[in-house]
Parts: C-alpha cells; sequence; structure tokens
C-alpha cells in the first residue's frame, strides 16, 4: 500500500475520531490521528469519508478491492462505480444522511478491471461543527461477494425444492419431534381440498379425515424419531379425494447434531398402480373370454393342490370337460354365438361345482374342474354326473336355445400312495378318459384307470414310432374293392393306410390314424397318400388300360381346410399322368363342418378339376342334409352302423331309417354306397332298398395293389352277388 497520506486525511481522522477519541490518549492528538489512521489502513474493509461528490479520505484497501489507487478516486463521483441498477437506492440513503441517519444497504460496485462486485456498506452522517448535517459521511465497504452467492444459491436451492415438493404426485408432510406437521407440500391441498397452511401445528389426532387411524400414524412416526431408521406401511381410506391405496413412507431428517429432528413423510396414491397390477394379475391367470381361470393358473392350482395331498392323505380329481357338438356350433352359427355359448356353459359348470372347486377354461371348447381335498374320490363321480346331466338342457343364447352335451373324463391322484405324477400326468389321463367318454358315445364321464393308463401311454409310443414312419417307407396303401350290387363288377377301390410296424405286425389304420390327425403328421402323410393313389391308378392302367377304376382317397378334417390341398392333389395327378376324374376324396360330415371358407375353396376347387367327392360315414354327423343342400356331392358313403342293422331280427325301425336315408339320397339324385357289408343278407336287403353298390368283407377287406390288379385281370371278386 502506498504509505502516501491523501491531503485530507487529518481531518478525516479528526472526524472519525469524534466518538472514539476518549477512548485514546487525547493529550496526544497528533498519536491520536495517526493511530486511526493506522487503524483504517489495517482494515480488509474500504474506509471512506466523504460528501456527495467529493471523496475526502479513502483506505488504501480500496486497492486490493476495487483496483483503484485512493488517490485515484479523490474528487471522483464515486456513484459512477455503483451499479445503475443500486443508484437510484445508493441516491435515497444520500439524503438520509444528510438528514443525519444511518444508513445501510448491499451494492454492486465495479472493480477497475469491470468487473462488479457486492459491497455491504455502511455510512454513518458526520456533524458539522455547527452540529447540523450536510452529507458529509463515514462509510465503510465490506466485499460480500460470497456471502451473496451463497444467499443466492441457497435461495435457488430452496426455490427449486419447493417447486419439486409442490409438483409432487406424492403428498409430503413433515412431522417435528412433537408429532404435529411442519410442513406440507401443495398436493396436499388437492388430495383434501384444504392449503396446506391449514395443516401447519395439527397432529395427527387433529387431521379431519374419517376412519383415518391417527394412533397407528404417530406409531410409525415415533418409531422412526426413536430408531433414526426409514419405515413404510400401506393404508387405504379417504383424504378427501374418495377411498383410495396409499403407500406411506416415512424418512427421517437429522438435525446438524446428528439427531433424528423431523420425519418426512410420502404418502403415494398407489390406487390406480395396484388396480393395473390386478387387472394384469387377472389377465395372466384368467381366460379373457369366460372370466374363468386359465391353463397357467389351472397347472398351478393342480401342482399345488397335488402337493397339499402329500401331506393329507386325501385326493385331488380333475374333470377335463369336452362340450359335445360344440365345432359344429360355431362353424355354422359363427362365432359370436360359440363365444357366447362358452360364455353360458362356463357359468352353467361353476353353477353345478361345489364352492371351492377350481373352474378353468382348458382351451377351445375344453373346460376343466379341479376338485381338491377331497375325503371320498367318488364325491368328483358324482359332480360329474351332475355336469352331466345339467348339459343335457339346453344353453340359452340370444333368442336361441342350442344343445350342447358334454363328455366329461375324470383323473385322480391315488390316494395313500407316493404319487409322483404332476398337474400336466393328471390333465393327460382326464383327456384320455375323456376321449374315451366320447368314443362310447358322448354325452357321458368315463374315469380314468390303470387300463387306460396304458391306452395312453401306448397312444404316446405309437405317435413316436409313426412320425418316422413314412421316411422309412414302413406306410403302404390297400385297396378294398366297391361293388356293385347288381352286377358284382368292381366300380372303384378305396385307399386304407396299412403300416408295416417294426414289430413285424400290420396296423390298419383305425389304429393309428387318430395319432396321426391329433398329432398333425396326416399332412404330411395324406400329402403322400394322394400321390400314392394316383400313381397306383396309373400302374393299374398300364396293365389294364380297358378298365379304368375309380379311386378313392380318404381326405382327413385338416387337409380339407387346408390351403394347400388343391396344389398337392395336382402335384399327385400330374406325377401319376392321370385323369382327375378318376379320383375321388372321401369326407366326413364333421370336415365339411370346420372351417367354411378354407373348406369351401378347397371342395370348388375339387370340384373344378373334375375331381369327385364322396361323404363318408354318412348318417353319424350333424346337419348333413342342410349341407348337401347347398353343396353337391357325389357319392353318400352310408355308414356300417346302418348297416350292422339289416340282420334278420333286427329292428324294423332301424330298417326303415336306412330306407329313408337311401330314399332320400335318391331325391337328392346322390348315389349311396353302403360300408361294412359282411353278410348275403345285408347285401340283398341293401339291394332290395335300392342301394346300388357296397363294400365290406362280404366281398373283400382291403388288399394289396397287386390283388386288385389280379382282379382286373379276371379273378374273381370273392363276393356272391346272385341277383
Ligand atoms: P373308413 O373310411 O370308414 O374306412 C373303412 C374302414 O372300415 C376301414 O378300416 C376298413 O378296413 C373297415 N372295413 C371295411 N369293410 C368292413 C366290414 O365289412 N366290416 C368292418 N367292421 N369294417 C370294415 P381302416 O382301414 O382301419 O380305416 C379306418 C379309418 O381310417 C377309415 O375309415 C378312414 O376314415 C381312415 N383312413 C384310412 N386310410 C386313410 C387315409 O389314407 N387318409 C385318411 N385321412 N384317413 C384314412
Ligand atoms: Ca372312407
Ligand atoms: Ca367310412
Amino acid at each position: 500500500m502506498v504509505g502516501q497520506d491523501p491531503p485530507d486525511a487529518a481531518d478525516a481522522a479528526d472526524a472519525v475520531t469524534v466518538t472514539v477519541a476518549d477512548a485514546a490518549d487525547a493529550a496526544d492528538p497528533i498519536a491520536v490521528a495517526e493511530r486511526y489512521r493506522l487503524l483504517a489502513e489495517a482494515t480488509r474493509d474500504v474506509v471512506m469519508l466523504s460528501r456527495p461528490g467529493h471523496t475526502e479520505w479513502i483506505s488504501p484497501s480500496v486497492t486490493d478491492l476495487l483496483g483503484y489507487r485512493p488517490e485515484d478516486l479523490y474528487d471522483a463521483e464515486l456513484s459512477l462505480l455503483i451499479h445503475p441498477d443500486d443508484r437510484a437506492t445508493t441516491l435515497a440513503q444520500r439524503a438520509d444522511v444528510a438528514q443525519g441517519r444511518a444508513v445501510e444497504g448491499r451494492v454492486r460496485l465495479r472493480h477497475k478491471d469491470g468487473t462488479w462486485h457486492w459491497f455491504e456498506g455502511r455510512g454513518q452522517p458526520v456533524p458539522e461543527p455547527d452540529g447540523g448535517y450536510s452529507g458529509r459521511v463515514v462509510s465503510t465497504w465490506r466485499l460480500v461477494d460470497e456471502e451473496v452467492a451463497t444467499v443466492d444459491r441457497l435461495a435457488r436451492r430452496e426455490a427449486l425444492l419447493r417447486v419439486i415438493l409442490d409438483s409432487s404426485p406424492d403428498v409430503i408432510v413433515r412431522y417435528g419431534r412433537d408429532l404435529r406437521i411442519d410442513y406440507a407440500n401443495q398436493r396436499i391441498a388437492e388430495v383434501t381440498g384444504r392449503p396446506p397452511d391449514s395443516f401447519l401445528g395439527k397432529a395427527n389426532r387433529d387431521l379431519p379425515f374419517d376412519g383415518y387411524d391417527a394412533i397407528r400414524w404417530d406409531l410409525h412416526l415415533t418409531r422412526v424419531l426413536e430408531s433414526g431408521d426409514p419405515d413404510a406401511f400401506d393404508f387405504e381410506g379417504d383424504l378427501g379425494s374418495g377411498e383410495r391405496a396409499y403407500e406411506v413412507r416415512l424418512v427421517p431428517e437429522a438435525d446438524a447434531a446428528g439427531q433424528v429432528s423431523h420425519v418426512v413423510v410420502q404418502c403415494r396414491d398407489v390406487t390406480d398402480r395396484r388396480q393395473a397390477e390386478e387387472q394384469l394379475e387377472l389377465a395372466a391367470t384368467h381366460d379373457p373370454l369366460t372370466g374363468l381361470a386359465n391353463r397357467a393358473l389351472l397347472l398351478d392350482e393342480i401342482d399345488r393342490s397335488l402337493k397339499a395331498d402329500e401331506r393329507s392323505a386325501r385326493t385331488t380329481a380333475v374333470l377335463m370337460i369336452d362340450l359335445d357338438h360344440f365345432k359344429y356350433v360355431n362353424d355354422s352359427l359363427g362365432h359370436q354365438v360359440g363365444d357366447d355359448l362358452l360364455r353360458r356353459a362356463a357359468r352353467r359348470l361353476e353353477d353345478h361345482v361345489r364352492g371351492g372347486d377350481l373352474v378353468a377354461r382348458h382351451g377351445g371348447d375344453e373346460f376343466v374342474v379341479v376338485m381338491r381335498s377331497l375325503e371320498d374320490p367318488a364325491e368328483a363321480v358324482r359332480v360329474a354326473e351332475r355336469l352331466v346331466a345339467a348339459f343335457r338342457r339346453p344353453l340359452v343364447v340370444g333368442d336361441a336355445e342350442l344343445f350342447a352335451t358334454a363328455s366329461i373324463g375324470i383323473a385322480s391322484n391315488r390316494p395313500g400312495r407316493r404319487d409322483r405324477r404332476g398337474a400336466d400326468d393328471l390333465l393327460r389321463e382326464a383327456d384320455t378318459a375323456m376321449y374315451v367318454a366320447k368314443q362310447e358315445g358322448r354325452d357321458r364321464l368315463s374315469l380314468f384307470s390303470d387300463d387306460l393308463r396304458v391306452v395312453a401311454s401306448e397312444r404316446l409310443r405309437l405317435e413316436s414310432e409313426l412320425r418316422p414312419a413314412l421316411g422309412r417307407g414302413e406306410l403302404v396303401l390297400w385297396y378294398q374293392p366297391e361293388i356293385d350290387l347288381l352286377t358284382g363288377r368292381l366300380l372303384a377301390v378305396e385307399s386304407l393306410l396299412r403300416w408295416h410296424h417294426p414289430s413285424g405286425r400290420l396296423y390298419v389304420a383305425g389304429e393309428f390314424i387318430e395319432v396321426a390327425e391329433e398329432s398333425g403328421l396326416i399332412l404330411e402323410i395324406g400329402r403322400w397318400v394322394l400321390a400314392e393313389a394316383c400313381a397306383q391308378a396309373a400302374r393299374w392302367d398300364e396293365v389294364v388300360p380297358e378298365r379304368p377304376l375309380t379311386v378313392r382317397v380318404n381326405l382327413s378334417a385338416l387337409q380339407l381346410s387346408d390351403g394347400a390341398l388343391l396344389a398337392d392333389v395336382d402335384a399327385a395327378l400330374t406325377a401319376a399322368g392321370l385323369d382327375p376324374r378318376r379320383l375321388c376324396v372321401e369326407i366326413t360330415e364333421t370336415a365339411l363342418l370346420r372351417d367354411l371358407a378354407a373348406v369351401e375353396q378347397n371342395l370348388r376347387g375339387l370340384r373344378a378339376r373334375g375331381i369327385g367327392v364322396a361323404v363318408d360315414d354318412f348318417g353319424t354327423g350333424y346337419a348333413s342334409l342342410t349341407y348337401l343342400r347347398q353343396f353337391p356331392v357325389d357319392v353318400l358313403k352310408l355308414d356300417r352302423s346302418f348297416v350292422a342293422g339289416l340282420t334278420d331280427g333286427a329292428d324294423e325301425r332301424e330298417r326303415r331309417l336306412v330306407a329313408g336315408i337311401i330314399a332320400l339320397a335318391h331325391r337328392l339324385e346322390i348315389p349311396v354306397t353302403a360300408e361294412g357289408v359282411e353278410t348275403d343278407e345285408q347285401a340283398r336287403r341293401l339291394r332290395d332298398l335300392g342301394c346300388r353298390s357296397a363294400q365290406g368283407f362280404w366281398c373283400s377287406a382291403a388288399v394289396p395293389p397287386a390283388d386288385i390288379e389280379a382282379i382286373l385281370l379276371g379273378a374273381p371278386t370273392g363276393c356272391a352277388t346272385s341277383g
């Protein structure tokens, strides 16, 4: 610092001493002035004696703080260093000083380098010798940049916190150690309809909420205050927005000494989330159409029940329920009606099971009832009987009454024994039993037994063996003659699958075709059958060109609704070079009813090619006649169950039924072929009823192609057509 005295330094020192001189040595005025000058020079703040427009003395520290030397500032108008925004206040203060009033405040001053700095100033008016005031003032200026910055930072932080707190979707409340609220955010107003302020100073027991458990809240608060650990709980109640679910979190807030001084409580409305979670849970475990448990939940429940049985020695029974003829309803009346029917069926099931039984939709038209903790396994049979009876009554859908009887399979674990089977096993067994119920004529129940267990595993084995059979050339086609009942001539042949099983046994189609259909293998096998049957017809033509035979090929329902069917047929015919009119496909009525659009397209495509269409097993399906009116077919193959009734001593009604069917077919101008003709008598009666042709053991079972070739070459057919 320049140790140079400003001109008026002595004056200034004089003035400053007015009040403090008593403390110094009054006897030595120079020493006193020097002492004060030293003091003023030593301070880190700026000390200044001035009057408006004139600086009389300023401490050297000004150089450190503002970059100017003191002499630069004498006679300068210091207000030029004041920030324009602060000038107005400073001017006002000058007036105060001129009135003899002390002033203080914060202003920004410009450093010589052009930067602005915050100073806290205090101005003490200096009286003139006459005791009046003229604006002369002693002022001190302290640099407060850091303080201002800190305050600013804090203010900004607080504003930010307030925005965060007030915009929080959660109600946030702070409690002091006295368990009274000392802060509540804006959100509380939206939730309760009361302003945040109205909560201040309140204890939980003062809060105006219905059914609000103040004691429980206090308990949680106290726990946090005492332990210093966060806490949480759920509560449901009406805080003014109706009954809602809240998740409450309590967090301790410590003071500077590390003591828990407050508890901050965050109260989150989780009603919507809970509902969404419940819906998700419901969707994951329930069937949307019927609202019943879905397969996933079903498996869980069965497994859980089986586990419980291990401890209690009770029984779990599984009822597999399949609606008979459902496909027919669905396909002919539309999916809307089908859906309604399923919903009705679901309700009927629920109405007829016991209270604790689980009803689930297993898929399609299959339902499952799980009966848990049975003391008496026969109870399952009783419930199943009740269900079968219940489903004999029509289901009302819209204004229609639909009949859908039920076939039920029952399986249960073996009580009292270690039974390692799981839900899957039980379901499979119930399914097998249900399948047997269907086979036995539907509208009934069947119990899974050890015999059925064998059947079930047999089926599984068969499927695994059938899979590679085609590739290994184990499958062959045999042909069953169809004979003209009047002339005994060979009219056509039906190709029937045979399987040279690795065991050496020959399996007939009836023993494995279902497995092929259920596993989907039938598509691949069916494609091969078409190609092989066409090729065989062409081979016979080579040997006996003058006797072109019609070859009938069985199509499974799956094939008939397969988009690739026509391409497969074309490929088979082209490869064999066979006239399409020599081919006739046999389809069942049920297959006709499967997926109308795809089936119809395939049928039209077949007819357009001149390929014949025969309806197989005629008389066993549904709605057959309505369909026949819609779609022309070439041959009806009367099911052998009708033919079986044509024996001596048989019911006369049976005979009349067959007569009726044949007459009806003739009225529709469709020829009838009788299937399963085993005796001369049946053949004769059929002929008498006007049936033109027949096939069956009476004449010949299915035989290898060479035997057909022999017949074509003149060998006898083996049937006695004395007519
Ligand atoms: P289906 O079309 O009704 O065939 C007639 C079945 O009755 C054949 O059994 C045949 O051997 C048998 N059968 C013939 N005459 C008589 C008789 O006088 N009395 C008795 N009791 N039975 C007789 P198979 O060969 O076991 O075939 C069973 C079913 O398998 C067939 O019934 C047919 O629906 C299906 N099938 C056979 N081959 C094929 C095929 O290549 N593809 C498809 N999708 N199904 C086939
Ligand atoms: Ca057939
Ligand atoms: Ca048949």
